[in-house]
């Protein structure tokens, strides 16, 4: 992630205006639950929302699991049911591209011209897939998964015997993975770095899951670094390494992280770092601006710092910043972020990050698959990886929240429950 950027002091207070006209631009996660917040809070005002995709607010984790493997239906990914919006007086635009903020007139302008009045902007933009600079990188079955016509893509591609690379060890790499096995074919995986996770996951965790994966049929390959995508006609017929050995394949996929939807909010002079740099009301440097999800530089009052989160949790505790504002409604409390991530028969759960650990506790049996790895500095819980483990996740959740000083001996023995631990 990008250098630290400190915004810690709240931006100035919006300017009072009573059930303002609201327009949200993009419709994810963060931007279909803010509109869903804003009638809860009671927002009787005009509400838009616009999304540039075809479908209405979706659920993206899916798409690297349950959904990929055939296990849930397009209908299970929607964040609302038929005749939501309709119903709530929500005016949302699909296959409707935002071009630009016009702050001075105080409205949107869309492809084709349209211009839209807001009284409230929320910017919820997300990010897109960094793309790899490489020769080969627009050959026919190099892939990238960000999207639900992504996932059909790729869904459409993989199946017994078919060989994937993946390029990049991160979650949606190896969530991909693991289906993508489910789905009997065939999977290396490459990592520049010489961990899986490199980014995002200790030590520990990261050579758990490369063990894990390995067991499963994943050729998982680190310090691989990728130099080019070889062709046979239009099409990836392999991967090139920068020492010279090639991968053969039928598709890439790649996953070497993502990007914020950044150009709006800059072109439109917008407070940005790695993202779009928002208080803990989710307000912008414009008071009538919000920005949520995604594409947000945040602060992390519980850290003392700011940083980009990309997770559902994340998309959803900003939702209810901007809308709460909004409504005239007290911040709410900030959360203790969290993630997850499911893989075979793990289900990983992430509270805190990790920043500067001066010590890893780990709890319970790796061997079994059961266990989470504390990060402390000072004797106290930065962060907790739980793998198949909720009572530790929820336990470690609890203490980040509290920054409560523990007794490392007591935490890494499971004979101590972990309320005895937080007590
Ligand atoms: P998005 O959901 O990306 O929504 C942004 C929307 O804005 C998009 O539809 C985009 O097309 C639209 N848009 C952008 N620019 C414009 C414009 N100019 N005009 C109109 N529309 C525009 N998180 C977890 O916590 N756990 C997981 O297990 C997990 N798994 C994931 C698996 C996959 C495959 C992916 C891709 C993500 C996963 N995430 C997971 C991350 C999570 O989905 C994101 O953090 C979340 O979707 C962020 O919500 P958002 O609304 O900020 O962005």
């Amino acid at each position: 992630m990008a250098t630290v950027c400190h915004r810690l002091e709240p931006y100035s207070s919006a300017i009072p205006v009573t059930q303002p006209r609201v327009v949200i631009v993009g419709a994810g996660h963060a931007g279909g639950t803010a509109a869903a917040l804003l009638r809860q809070f009671g927002h009787e005002g005009p509400i838009t929302l616009l999304g540039e995709e075809p479908l209405p607010p979706y659920q993206r984790p899916p798409l690297s699991k349950a959904w990929l493997k055939g296990e849930a239906g397009a209908e299970d990914l929607f964040l609302k049911g038929d005749g939501f919006y309709t119903q709530h007086g929500i005016d949302l635009r699909l296959s409707t591209r935002v071009e630009a903020i016009d702050r001075s007139g105080s409205a949107v302008v869309l492809e084709g011209g349209e211009r839209l009045p807001y009284e409230r902007l929320i910017l919820a933009a997300g990010a897109r897939p960094r793309r790899l600079p490489l020769p080969g990188a627009e050959l026919e079955g190099v892939l990238e998964l960000r999207n639900a016509a992504d996932a059909e893509r790729l869904k459409s591609a993989l199946g017994p015997g078919r060989r994937l690379a993946v390029i990049g060890g991160g979650y949606i790499g190896l969530e991909v993975a693991a289906s993508a096995r489910a789905l009997g074919a065939e999977v290396v995986v490459l990592e520049r770095e010489h961990r899986l996770l490199p980014r995002v996951a200790g030590q520990d965790l990261s050579g758990f899951f490369c063990a894990y994966h390995g067991a499963r049929g994943v050729d998982c390959r680190m310090g691989a670094a990728v130099a080019a995508l070889e062709r046979s006609g239009g099409a990836i017929a392999a991967v090139r390494l920068s020492n010279g050995s090639s991968i053969d394949c039928d598709l890439a996929l790649v996953g070497v992280g993502a990007q914020p939807n950044l150009e709006l909010a800059q072109a439109a002079g917008l407070d940005c770092a790695d993202g779009v740099i928002v208080d803990i009301e989710a307000r912008t440097s414009d008071p009538a601006i919000y920005a949520i999800g995604d594409v947000t530089w945040r602060p992390l009052p519980l850290y003392d710092r700011m940083f980009r989160l990309e997770s559902v949790p994340n998309a959803l505790e900003q939702a209810r910043q901007a809308a709460a504002s909004i409504c005239g409604r007290p911040a709410p409390v900030p959360e203790v972020p969290w993630f997850w991530s499911d893989q075979y028969d793990l289900k990983l759960q992430i509270a805190g990050l990790s920043f500067d650990p001066d010590r890893i506790v780990i709890r319970g049996d790796v061997s079994s698959a059961r266990f989470a790895t504390f990060h402390l500095k000072d004797r106290r819980v930065l962060c907790v990886e739980a793998v198949n483990a909720p009572a530790e996740f929820m336990g470690g959740r609890l203490l980040i929240g509290r920054r409560a000083e523990v007794d490392p001996e007591r935490l890494a023995d499971s004979a101590v429950s972990m309320k005895e631990v937080a007590a």
